[in-house]
Order: C-alpha cells, then structure tokens, then sequence
C-alpha cells in the first residue's frame, strides 16, 4: 500500500520540469515520508545560491502531490544540502527499511514520569500474548531498559556479517545504548553524536529479515523533545508514537509540546497514558490521587487523540521495575489491548 503510494509520488513529481529535466531524475527529492495519516513530506534539494528563485518550483511540486487522490496534506521543504556542514554524514544516511509490522515510538515530555517503565512492560506484555517483539532503548541520556529486563552488565554479541545480535529476556530482542557503554558513567552528548548513535543502533543491530519480521518494534525515546525525535521522523517509516505522562499539570505542558513535536515531523500520535494515576494503599485499599487525577484523559480528548488508559501509582510497580522484573499488574493488559485496538 504505501509502496503504491510511493510509486505514485514520484510519478506525480516527475512530471516536475526544472533545468535539465524533472526534479526526480535529478535527484532533487530527498527525504519522502508518507505519514499513516496519508500526509506526505519531502524535501527539494536546490542549489543555495539560487535560494527562493525556486520558490515556484516548490509549490508546483506541492500540486502535483496534493492532485492525488487520498492525499491529505502536502508539506515540502526546500533544503540547500551543500551549504551546511555535515560532519556525521547523517543527510547522507538513508531512511530505514527495518523488518517490523509496527514501529512505535514512546516518549515524553519530560524524564521521570516512567516512560521506560511503561515502553518496557508494554513491550512485555505484547510478547507475552505471543507477539514478536523487540524494544531498542533510545533514552541516551539514561537507558533504563538494561535495569528493567534484568540484563544489566551483559553485553551483546556481534554476527558473522558484524550486526549486533540483541539479547533477550521475556520472549522479546533487547537493545539499549547501556549494553555498550559504563551504565554507571553520565554520558555528555552533542546532537550529531545523538543522531548518529540511534541511527547506528536502528541499522546495526540484526533486528530480523524479510523472512523473520518483527510485529513490534517498541522505541523508547529520550524525553523532551529533540534530534533523536528529529532523527525518527526523517529516517524511520514509525507506526506512530504513544505519550507517557502523569496526571499533574506540569507533566501535562511538556506531554503538549512532545504531543506537537510528533505532529510536526508527520509521526501519528498513537495515544495518551496515565501514569501514576490512582495511588491503591496497599494496607487498606483506599484510593488516593497523589499527583491528581484524569488529566491525561481529558488531555487526549481535548487534542483529539485517543486516551489508552491509567497505570497506578503503585509500590509494587517500582519494586518489580527495579529488580528487573516483568509489571503484572492488570492495568497493563488492558492499555495493551487498547493500543491494538488503536492500530486497527
Ligand atoms: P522515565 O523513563 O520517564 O524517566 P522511569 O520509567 O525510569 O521514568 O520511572 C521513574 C521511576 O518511577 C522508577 O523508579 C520507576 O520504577 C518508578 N515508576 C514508574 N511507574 C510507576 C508506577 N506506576 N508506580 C510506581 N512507581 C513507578
């Protein structure tokens, strides 16, 4: 389907005439993403020093995309590649073709709201209803996953044609930048050095073939909003994202921004979660709403995406989290089932 989509893109663009023949020939479009929502986004690489003489080119390109039919929105950029420095070589990477039905992406406005935690169990959860499933840990800045699988200190091995073979515990593949650098050590990164890790860690690491496909790939993104998000738009086809947030207003300003980040670069927001929701007193059962109640809900049906369900603030949440251990706790199974539904 989006193969047909593609192919009928570029048709479309190469019936776009400039200097020396149509823009697609000659290599002028770049970065072709075709949102599930069908919206479409690319880049025209023009030379700089003709600047916005190529202005009507851009918008001629737009036309041509937005005159077929099913097409939602056109976004095209115009991009003088050779101007700008790349030292990592990132523009010269191409998107990625990974082997998984479904790539989502879970992220968060802001650290510490348990957006590992919540991509980590999700991923479980899914392996354990006999989903093939794979989490690669993108939180760069403080991988949590090696903590939460109980894999930490075990480093991976390499194939025979030098992929990494990600380790494995609770029926899923396993990834995380913490398996080849000091967990203990704080890592200081620039953001071409960030792009270009994830990037490597996305292509490098034997994920699976055409023959052996993943049904999910689950990332779990750095918090706030930057260049590896940016890195995800631009070089990987993702399902979509989900949103981790706790129900108190700060969390839900940044779950806003991260909400928008995602809708800026064309990935689909797959969802809004809870956490932290209801605090059950292990000795009496009595309920009580520590960081407030119902925010994210109402979040999501304000911005119109849809709300996948509340985790409880919950002892035994952390207790299992931190030794390593899978969260069995109910409210997994049903977030999980909602996010199927959502992917229907
Ligand atoms: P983030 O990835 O957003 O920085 P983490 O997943 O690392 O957050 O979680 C931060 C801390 O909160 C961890 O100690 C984790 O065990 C704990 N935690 C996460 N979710 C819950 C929950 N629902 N109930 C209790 N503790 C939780």
């Amino acid at each position: 389907m989006a193969d047909d989509l593609r192919d009928k893109i570029l048709t479309a663009l190469s019936s776009v005439k400039t200097e020396g023949g149509d823009i697609v020939s000659l290599g002028m479009v770049s970065g072709l993403q075709i949102g599930a929502d069908k919206s479409v986004f690319f880049a025209l690489e023009v030379d700089p020093a003709m600047g916005t003489k190529m202005e009507p080119l851009r918008r001629e390109a737009e036309q041509a995309v937005k005159n077929i039919s099913g097409i939602k929105d056109v976004a095209v950029v115009l991009t003088a590649e050779k101007a700008e420095p790349d030292p990592h070589g990132m523009k010269k990477n191409p998107p990625l073709k990974l082997p998984a039905r479904h790539i989502i992406a879970v992220g968060s406005g802001k650290g510490g709201v348990g957006k590992s935690t919540v991509a980590f169990n999700v991923s479980a959860t899914l392996a354990a209803l006999g989903h093939k499933v794979a989490l690669l840990d993108a939180d760069i800045y403080g991988p949590s996953v090696p903590r939460l699988s109980g894999l930490s200190g075990q480093k991976p091995k390499t194939n025979d044609s030098g992929k990494i073979i990600p380790l494995e515990a609770y029926g899923m593949k396993i990834m995380s930048i913490g398996f080849m650098v000091d967990e203990e050590k704080p890592m200081i990164w620039r953001g071409p050095m960030v792009q270009t890790a994830f990037y490597q860690m996305l292509r490098d690491v034997d994920w699976g073939s055409d023959t052996d496909v993943l049904d999910f790939l689950i990332i779990d993104m750095p918090p706030g909003t930057g260049d590896v998000q940016l890195t995800l738009a631009q070089k990987v086809e993702a399902t979509g994202a989900v949103i981790v947030s706790t129900p108190q207003d700060l969390a839900l300003i940044d779950a806003r921004k991260a909400i928008a980040m995602f809708e800026k670069t064309n990935v689909k927001v797959l969802g809004l979660i809870e956490n932290m929701s209801t605090y059950i007193c292990p000795n009496c059962g009595h309920e009580d709403h520590v960081f407030g109640h119902g925010g994210a809900r109402e979040e999501a049906a304000k911005r119109g995406v849809p709300f996948l369900g509340e985790i409880p603030l919950n002892g035994k949440i952390r207790e299992q989290s931190d030794a390593g251990q899978r969260v069995t706790d109910e409210s997994y199974t049903q977030l999980v089932h909602k996010l199927l539904d959502a992917l229907k």
